[in-house]
């Protein structure tokens, strides 16, 4: 059940969504927000079944009989759902939806609603005549529902006229039992859980070489960095660097990993795995700088991220740690 869902994992989107549908109080337009994989999509169709729903279970629509059915599976007439992810949402579409509004409602409910999924992905020309509509909307009956990732790419003009409904960002633990779930190996799952924030985009990120040799050479540095920092210098610089375009990338991941790593060893959180765990037990008893060092994988991250000279920054980042052990 979506609302099971929504309760659980987006509290403050369900107690909205919820009071307007209690108090039957509804905005004409809503903007849901949040980053790639948080359910606003499955929250904008629990919206619309919840408008049409004539079995409510205790208020709420049972999304089972056959309006419910028929919205999720996006074949109810009045709701017309224009999906950016693929391809930009044109002019010519909102046209269309202006035109199929400007008609009487098909269905018994009389409510019509319009779903924009990835708005952000809308040309300019389509978002100006979407601002027309959302000024003008044809009836009372008429409900916008915008999703998008990212709300800085959408016109203030546009934002200013729709109900702000944030989602937060889904616990570390969700995307790791749900990387499990589809087959990820634990430690892949767990790592990348951290960075990033979206089941299929985690299993993608597992399979390219940037990830598997940046884990590689994580992994190497994490069981030398108090052993021999400088065996790991030379292995990395005549292993590892030398592949270029992927050099910069392959860094980049696996000062990610050690950050994950290395914060975990400060507040004793053991990992999920048997690497991290039996890594992080085996360091963190030792006193070492731990936050000195997080100071310098941060510092080289950005680095990273300027554009500095690779291997110089590498050998930098080795020194400073020798430094401070
Ligand atoms: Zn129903």
């Amino acid at each position: 059940m979506i609302k099971d869902k929504l309760e659980t994992t987006q509290p403050i989107v369900f107690k909205t969504l919820s009071n307007a549908i209690t108090n039957r109080k509804f905005a004409h337009a809503y903007l849901f927000t949040g980053v790639r994989g948080t359910p606003k999509k499955e929250a904008a169709t629990w919206f619309a079944q919840n408008l049409v729903c004539e079995h409510k279970i205790d208020g709420f629509a049972c999304e089972v009989c056959d309006e419910c059915r028929r919205i999720s599976e996006n074949k109810y007439a009045d709701l017309i759902y224009l999906d950016g992810t693929d391809a930009t949402i044109k002019k010519d579409s909102i046209l269309h939806l202006q035109e199929q509004f400007s008609k009487t409602a098909l269905e018994k409910s009389g409510k019509k609603f319009y779903i924009l999924d990835m708005a952000e992905n809308a040309t300019t020309e389509a978002l100006n005549s979407l601002l027309k509509f959302l000024e003008e909307p044809n009836g009372q009956d008429t409900q916008a529902i915008l999703i998008v990732d990212s709300i800085d790419r959408l016109l203030p003009t546009i934002i200013s006229r729709c109900q702000i409904i944030p989602f937060k960002p889904l616990n570390v633990e969700h995307y790791y039992e749900d990387g499990i779930a589809s087959g990820l190996d634990p430690l892949d799952s767990y790592i990348l859980s951290h960075i990033v924030k979206d089941v299929d985009h985690m299993k993608d990120t597992s399979e390219t070489e940037e990830y598997q040799t940046g884990r590689v050479v994580a992994e190497r540095f994490v069981s030398l960095f108090d052993v021999d920092i400088h065996r790991f210098l030379v292995w990395f610089e005549t292993e590892i660097l030398g592949s270029k375009e992927k050099d910069k990338e392959i860094v980049k991941m696996m000062l990610e990993i050690l950050l994950i790593f290395f914060r975990d060893v400060v507040s004793c959180h053991e990992g999920q795995t048997s690497w991290f765990e039996r890594e992080v037990i085996r360091i963190r008893d030792k006193n070492y700088p731990i936050e000195k060092i997080i100071l310098i994988l941060l510092e080289s991250k950005d680095k990273c991220n300027r554009s500095y000279n690779l291997q110089l920054v590498i050998e930098q980042m080795i020194y400073e740690i020798k430094e401070v052990m």
